[in-house]
C-alpha cells in the first residue's frame, strides 16, 4: 500500500536522487596568466555545477570575458579564451537555484556602469530578490538575466549608493539570504559573504598575489596557500594598493548559519570548510552512524563518491569491514538532461554498478550521505538484490530531510522529500531495504565543531531567521508568453 502510494504519488522514475549542488566562485589577483589559473580552481571546484561556467578577467585596463553552457573545460575550446590577458579575475561554475538553466544566466555577469565595467560571481540564494527586483524594475531597470545575482549591480549602480562612500558595502547590505560574492572592477577584486556565514569562501595566497575561491581544494590546485576564511558580513578588496578588509553588516548576535550540508555532502572531502576538514567531519559521521545504529552485516559498502568517509568512518567504529561494493562511472554524462526517462534510469544504473563478487550471499551495511526522494535508493537496493546481496542494511549518515532550504540548495518544495511526510519503516518498505536507519540531529552536530554555528533547517525545520519571501527556482522567469 504504502509502496504503490509513494510510486504513483512521487514517481518510480525520477532519478535527481541528490540535493543539487549550487555553483563555486574562484577568483585571483596578481597572477600570471589569470584565466588559466582560473580555470584550473573552476576545475576542482566543479562538482558545485555543471551547467554552465565562465570567466572574466582584466589587465588593469580592459575586461575580458567567455562564458557558456556545459562543463569548465568547455571553456577552452572558445575563440576567446587565448584573449583572456592580465593579472586579476574572477570564474563561476553554475547549477541553477534561481533562474533556468539558459546562457543568459551564466556567470560571471559582466556589466558596464556609468563608472566602469564590473563583473559578479555568486553562490547562495537571495530571499529578497523579488521584491528588490520589482521595486527597480517599476523605476525603470532592464535585468539582463533571471538570476537573483544580478540585484547586486543595480544596487551597485544605483545613484543612491554610487555617489556614496562604502558605496559596495551600503549594497551589499541590502541583501538577504545566503550569498557568497567575488566582484572585480578593471583594476579590483573583491570577495564578501553574508552575515550568516550560509556558503564558504576562502582567502589563499599565491606568489605576490592573492586568491579566492568556495572550497580550499581549489586553493591547492593552483598552489596557494590556504590563509582564512571571508568572515561572515565582511568585505575584502584587493588591489595595487594591497589587501584590505571592513565589515558591511556587523556579526549577527546569536548564531551564524553555516550550511552543515556542505560537511555532510556538497563539498570535497579534501577541502577545509568554515575552518574544518570536510573529511574528518565525515569520519565522526559514520563514526556516530555506527554508534546510534548497529547493523549485523559482514560488509560496509559505500555509496560513493559522497559516502565514501561516512562509511569509512561507520567501518571503523563498527570493525566491520570496509568493501567497495559499488564502482563509479565517472564519463557519465549529467542524467537531467537524458531525453527520456528510460534514459534517465538508465543513465542512473550505469553511474553507479554493482560489483557482484564482493556483495553476493553477504549481509552489507550500505552507508549513503543522503536519502531525498528515495527512489535513487530504490534503483540501488534493487541492483544489489539481483546481485546476490543476502541482506542489506541502509544507514543515512544525517537525519531525516524533511524541510525545504531557501539558501541554495535545490530541494525547495516539501512534495519532493520522501521524509517529509512518511516515517522511517514506510521509507525502508519503500526502498526495499532489510533495516533503514538515520544519524539523529545530536549525533549530526557532534560531528562539527562548533555545532551551534550551523543551519541544520532542512532536518529541524528552524532556519537561522524566518524567511518571509520564499520563490521558486523560476521565480524571476518571465510568464512564456512575455518571454522573448
Ligand atoms: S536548510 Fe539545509 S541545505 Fe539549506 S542552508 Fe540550511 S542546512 Fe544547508
Amino acid at each position: 500500500m504504502v509502496r504503490a502510494r509513494l510510486a504513483t504519488s512521487r514517481g518510480f522514475f525520477m532519478i535527481q536522487g541528490k540535493p543539487k549542488h549550487y555553483c563555486g566562485i574562484f577568483g585571483v589577483f596578481g597572477v600570471e596568466n589569470p584565466a588559466r589559473v582560473i580555470y584550473n580552481g573552476l576545475f576542482a571546484l566543479q562538482h558545485r555545477g555543471q551547467e554552465g561556467a565562465g570567466i572574466a578577467v582584466s589587465d588593469g585596463t580592459k575586461v575580458r570575458s567567455v562564458k557558456g553552457m556545459g562543463l569548465v573545460n568547455d571553456l577552452t575550446s572558445r575563440k576567446e579564451f587565448p584573449t583572456l590577458s592580465g593579472h586579476l579575475g574572477i570564474g563561476h561554475v553554475r547549477y541553477s537555484t534561481t533562474g533556468l538553466s539558459r546562457p543568459q544566466n551564466v556567470q560571471p555577469l559582466v556589466v558596464e556602469c556609468i563608472d566602469g565595467i564590473w563583473a559578479i560571481a555568486h553562490n547562495g540564494n537571495l530571499t529578497n530578490a523579488r521584491s528588490l527586483r520589482r521595486s527597480y524594475q517599476e523605476a525603470g531597470a532592464i535585468f539582463q538575466t533571471s538570476t537573483d545575482s544580478e540585484i547586486l549591480v543595480h544596487l551597485i549602480a544605483d545613484p543612491m549608493y554610487r555617489s556614496r562612500p562604502r558605496r559596495v558595502e551600503r549594497a551589499l547590505s541590502e541583501l538577504q539570504g545566503a550569498f557568497s560574492y567575488l566582484l572585480m572592477t578593471k583594476d579590483s577584486v573583491m570577495a564578501a559573504r553574508d552575515p550568516y556565514g550560509f556558503r564558504p569562501l576562502s582567502i589563499g595566497k599565491v606568489g605576490n598575489g592573492y586568491a579566492f575561491s568556495s572550497e580550499t581544494c581549489a586553493l591547492e590546485q593552483i598552489g596557494a596557500e590556504y590563509i582564512r576564511d571571508v568572515l561572515p558580513g565582511e568585505l575584502v578588496v584587493v588591489d595595487d594598493k594591497g589587501i584590505r578588509s571592513s565589515t558591511f553588516c556587523e556579526p549577527i548576535s546569536g548564531s551564524l548559519g553555516q550550511c552543515i550540508f556542505e560537511h555532510v555532502y556538497f563539498a570535497r572531502p579534501d577541502s577545509m570548510v568554515f575552518g574544518q576538514s570536510v573529511h574528518d567531519a565525515r569520519i565522526r559521521l559514520g563514526r556516530n552512524l555506527a554508534r546510534q545504529h548497529p547493523a549485523d552485516a559482514e560488509l560496509v559498502i559505500p555509496v560513493p563518491d559522497s559516502g565514501n568517509e561516512a562509511a569509512l568512518g561507520f567501518s571503523k567504529e563498527s570493525g566491520i569491514p570496509l568493501e567497495y561494493g559499488f564502482i563509479r562511472n565517472h564519463y557519465i554524462g549529467r542524467t537531467f538532461i537524458m531525453p527520456t526517462v528510460a534514459d534517465r534510469a538508465t543513465s542512473v544504473d550505469m553511474k553507479l554498478a554493482v560489483v557482484p563478487g564482493v556483495v553476493r550471499g553477504k549481509k552489507i551495511v550500505v552507508v549513503d550521505d543522503s536519502l531525498i526522494r528515495g527512489t535513487t535508493s530504490r534503483r540501488r537496493i534493487r541492483t544489489l538484490r539481483e546481485a546476490g546481496a543476502k541482506e542489506i542494511h541502509l544507514r543515512i549518515s544525517c537525519p531525516p530531510t524533511r524541510y525545504p532550504c531557501y539558501f541554495g540548495i535545490d530541494f525547495p518544495s516539501r512534495d519532493e522529500l520522501i521524509a517529509a511526510d512518511h516515517p522511517v519503516d514506510d521509507i525502508c518498505s519503500f526502498i526495499g531495504a532489510d533495516s533503514l536507519a538515520y544519524l539523529d540531529m545530536d549525533g549530526l552536530k557532534s560531528s562539527v565543531d562548533h555545532p551551534n554555528d550551523f543551519c541544520t533547517g532542512c532536518f529541524s525545520g528552524t532556519y537561522p531567521y524566518d524567511v518571509t519571501e520564499q520563490h521558486s527556482k523560476e521565480a524571476l522567469e518571465m510568464p512564456a508568453e512575455q518571454t522573448v
